[in-house]
């Protein structure tokens, strides 16, 4: 029946329909997008098996031959209907880098029966599956996929709060073009990214000793330090640092004297890859400011900025204060200060009584302030921590995620302050590249005496 024939349409009656519109185009609009994804899984998995093939058989003779063959784990997939993922099992084999992904190719078999994507979110056992986690079923929605979100964040460092929120997130905000991201980023994050089942608790190389901790344990370790009857300082240390290290003496001291250094940026991951020393976590201040906020808060303890232009330390204040409003902020002040006024400012940061003082003065001049002050300073930890207020109290906008998970949050820095960051990156990077690499050669070259002189 037509039913604009004979009578007009009252207000609502075309609200109605057009809102029916809308609802009908969306469902549309999502069913091809499914579609799309679908095919390009099969074609895209087709490709790969193609071009795998000649690897495929070898690959299952070895296993078999290693006393594995094709393993079947039981997982969760679309609508949290069970099925079995295939994949490579060679055991006693360790996982070197190209096993752990061909490992894998199995499952592009279960991408054609319809069972995973190439993208989606992580594929679970049934065992591990959170039941009473509400937002948790999101996560069935779609196919689980060989790539997720939460592989990439893992691999690229990046913390994350769980793996269902990434789940969640990835099911809520997909798209071909935000999967085609993934796929492109994880490309950086497969060769360069952390390994975290191979790494050490300590690294050392270049001189550095680097404490392996999560931003979760940093977080704890420091509020636990705040017990101790002995101040201690905490250093984050970058490819640029560990230069420094070289001919500054006193910061390479303060370095060894600190209780904890934690590693910083992509410089100092590469590195520990190149000494087969995985870095778990990219504990750069930055990231790790809300984890220590939070334990702070939740143990009653103080904090003291100092550092960055006047008006910086407030802005990061008033940004703790909104997402932590029970954390007491014993005091701030700016960075710019002469050595004259230096008494000045250490009194004021006594006097706070403050539990844990964060100082923003730029590397190394902020971890040799500690060190040199830091029996006057009256508080029982020191970190240096760059420029994170000036991201916290947003003087400086942080890199996008995406840039972060490239590897790329040099660059953003870089496009930032060319002028001084130039030298940094593209001269320091290179020098700390050059000694990582002769460091690594050197042990061999020493065994092989026809080699002739040690570097
Ligand atoms: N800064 C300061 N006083 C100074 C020089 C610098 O407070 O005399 C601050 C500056 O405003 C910035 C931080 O120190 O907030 C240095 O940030 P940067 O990104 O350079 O840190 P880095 O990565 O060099 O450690």
């Amino acid at each position: 029946m037509d039913l604009d024939s004979g009578f007009s349409e009252s207000g609502i009656q075309q609200r109605r329909r057009a809102s029916y519109r809308r609802s009908r185009s969306l469902l549309l609009a999502v069913r091809a997008a499914n579609s799309l994804r679908r095919l390009m899984d099969i074609g895209l998995a087709v490709l790969l098996l193609t071009m795998m093939s000649p690897l495929m058989g070898p690959l299952w003779i070895y296993a078999h031959l290693s006393g594995g063959g094709i393993r079947r784990l039981p997982r969760l997939g679309r609508w949290a209907t069970h099925f079995e993922q295939y994949e490579f099992d060679f055991p006693g084999t360790s996982a070197g880098f190209a096993l752990c992904y061909l490992r894998c190719l199995p499952a592009l078999l279960n991408v054609l029966k319809g069972e995973m994507s190439l993208v989606g979110p992580r594929p679970v056992s049934p065992e591990a599956t959170i039941i009473g986690e509400r937002t948790a079923w999101k996560r069935y929605d779609l196919r689980p996929g060989l790539l997720s979100l939460w592989w990439l964040r893992k691999r690229a460092n990046i913390a994350y709060s769980s793996e269902v929120d990434l789940d969640v997130e990835y099911v809520e905000t997909n798209s071909l073009w935000g999967d085609f991201g993934i796929a492109i980023r994880a490309i950086p994050a497969a060769f360069w990214g952390g390994g975290v089942s191979s790494a050490p608790p300590e690294l050392k190389f270049l001189g550095v000793r680097i404490d392996n901790l999560t931003m979760g344990e940093a977080a704890a370790q420091i509020v636990g330090l705040t017990r101790s009857k002995v101040p201690a300082q905490i250093c984050f240390v970058n490819a640029d640092c560990v230069n420094i290290s070289f001919s500054d003496g006193k910061y390479k001291d303060t370095l060894s004297g600190a209780r904890f250094v934690l590693a910083d940026g992509i410089g100092v991951r590469v590195a520990g890859n190149i000494f087969n020393q995985h870095i778990r976590e990219n504990i750069n201040g930055t990231d790790m400011l809300p984890y220590l906020c939070a334990a702070t808060e939740e143990a009653g303890l103080s904090l003291y900025l100092l550092g960055g232009r006047p008006g910086v330390p407030e802005g990061a204040a008033a940004w703790m204060r909104e997402r932590y409003p029970e954390l007491r902020i014993a005091g701030l002040r700016h960075g710019y200060f002469s050595t004259d006024e230096e008494p000045e400012v250490i009194e004021g940061i006594a006097a706070s009584c403050a539990d844990i003082l964060l100082v923003a003065l730029g590397a190394p001049r902020q971890d040799k302030w500690i060190s040199a002050h830091m029996h006057e300073l009256g508080v029982k930890v020191g970190i240096g921590v760059g420029g994170l207020l000036d991201f916290y109290a947003g003087r400086i906008p942080r890199a996008p995620v995406w840039m972060r998970e490239l590897g790329m949050e040099w660059l953003y820095r870089f496009w930032q302050e060319p002028r001084r960051m130039w030298r940094r990156y593209f001269i320091g990077n290179a020098i700390f590249l050059y000694r990582v690499i002769r460091e690594r050669v050197r042990p061999q070259r020493e065994l092989n005496p026809k080699e002739g002189t040690v570097l």
